[in-house]
């Protein structure tokens, strides 16, 4: 029987499928070239079930027996029933429900009717018997699951990118790129821990941005993240790699330098303030170029320290910077 003959011809199975055009079942991926007789001989005995929207059909806490293919509305596979963005969403001719049917193992999704929707509901032995009977019905189905495995790839290949995404967003600050608080913190108790069992030294540098207040109120808040980027991108230019930079919040930075002496230290600080010393912002509104500065302190570990103790000597180092006339680097002396 051709498609053209059989396009308006109502198939006489079951009262339920009564009204369905031959060609509706027949465009249905699961029964792509098959023939009528063994489409309608297989779905004698199934029954279309009506779902209102919000129902669930599908659920990983029960076995599943049956595949569904929708005649109308719309199915959603969702990993949790919490309101979350749908995986896929399916509409007429899909089907699902296969995979569970197949390995006889609890369904890994919810599927939900998020329309009011009618569906063939075809049990696991009907479909097994469809398989037994029907090439063309097999070759569907493997296309049906391989698509799906395809698609199951693509979504954990996406939830890995979006994992990898949170992660950078945990560890970097999004205005500067430098690392952020969070992470420099797990850094400096690691570096903090070493410096002390091996008994060697660890300097830590606190940066602070001067009168950054004035300067906001002046040009304004979005001017001030500029110059928080530009201060950034000078700052990680005078670095060498195992010179650890990070935001540690505001418009505060820190430098952690393990097994560097506060001499050496202070050096790379005078690097690191003369590199923001260089940047300027330019104001439209009076065409003239704003000077930035900072203030540094320094503090060295010394035997008896805690982690605690050496960052507020650091802090410390760096008040008297700011008392001491600002855009200059001061080292933390304990008498
Ligand atoms: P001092 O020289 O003593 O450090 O003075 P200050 O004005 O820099 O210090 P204060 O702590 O009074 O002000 C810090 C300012 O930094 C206030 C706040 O609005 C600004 N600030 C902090 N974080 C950001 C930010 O992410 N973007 C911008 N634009 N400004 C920020
Ligand atoms: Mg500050
Ligand atoms: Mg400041």
């Amino acid at each position: 029987m051709t498609a053209s003959n059989t396009r308006n011809k109502q198939i006489s199975i079951g009262d339920d499928l009564r009204s369905l055009p031959a060609s509706t079942l027949q465009s249905f991926p699961i029964f792509r070239n098959t023939a009528l007789a063994v489409v309608t001989k297989h779905l004698r005995d199934c029954r279309v079930q009506k779902y209102a929207s919000g129902t669930l059909i599908i659920t990983p806490d029960d076995h599943n027996l049956n595949v569904y293919a929708i005649l109308k509305g719309q199915l959603s596979i969702l990993h949790d029933n919490s309101g979350s963005e749908p995986l896929t969403v399916l509409g007429p001719g899909e089907t699902v429900g296969e995979i569970s049917v197949f390995d006889g193992q609890k369904p890994s999704a919810y599927v939900k009717a998020t329309q009011d929707s009618e569906l063939l509901v075809i049990s696991r032995e009907v479909l097994w018997d469809m398989i037994d009977d029907s090439h063309e019905i097999s070759r569907n189905l493997l296309h049906i699951l391989a698509k799906r495995i395809r698609s199951g790839n693509t979504t954990v290949l996406n939830s890995l990118q979006l994992q990898k995404q949170h992660e950078r967003e945990a560890q970097f600050d999004a205005l500067t790129g430098l690392h952020n608080r969070r992470w420099i913190d797990r850094t400096y108790e690691k570096h903090f821990r070493h410096s002390i069992e091996d008994n060697s030294t660890l300097c830590v540098i606190m940066i602070d941005i001067d009168h950054f207040k004035i300067f906001n109120d002046s040009y304004g808040h979005q001017a001030g993240d500029k110059v928080l980027q530009q201060v950034a991108t000078a700052m990680k230019g005078k670095l060498r790699p195992n010179e650890i930079v990070a935001r540690y919040g505001g418009e505060e930075f820190v430098i952690l330098l393990p097994g560097v002496p506060a001499k050496i230290a202070f050096m790379i600080s005078e690097r690191v303030r003369s590199g923001v010393e260089a940047c300027f912002y330019h104001d439209p509104a009076s065409n003239k170029k704003v000077p930035i500065t900072a203030s540094l302190g320094i503090a060295q570990l010394e035997p008896g320290d805690s982690k605690e103790s050496l960052l507020k000597h650091a802090d410390d180092a760096l008040y008297q910077a700011k008392q001491a006339g600002r855009n200059q680097t001061l080292v933390f002396k304990s008498f």
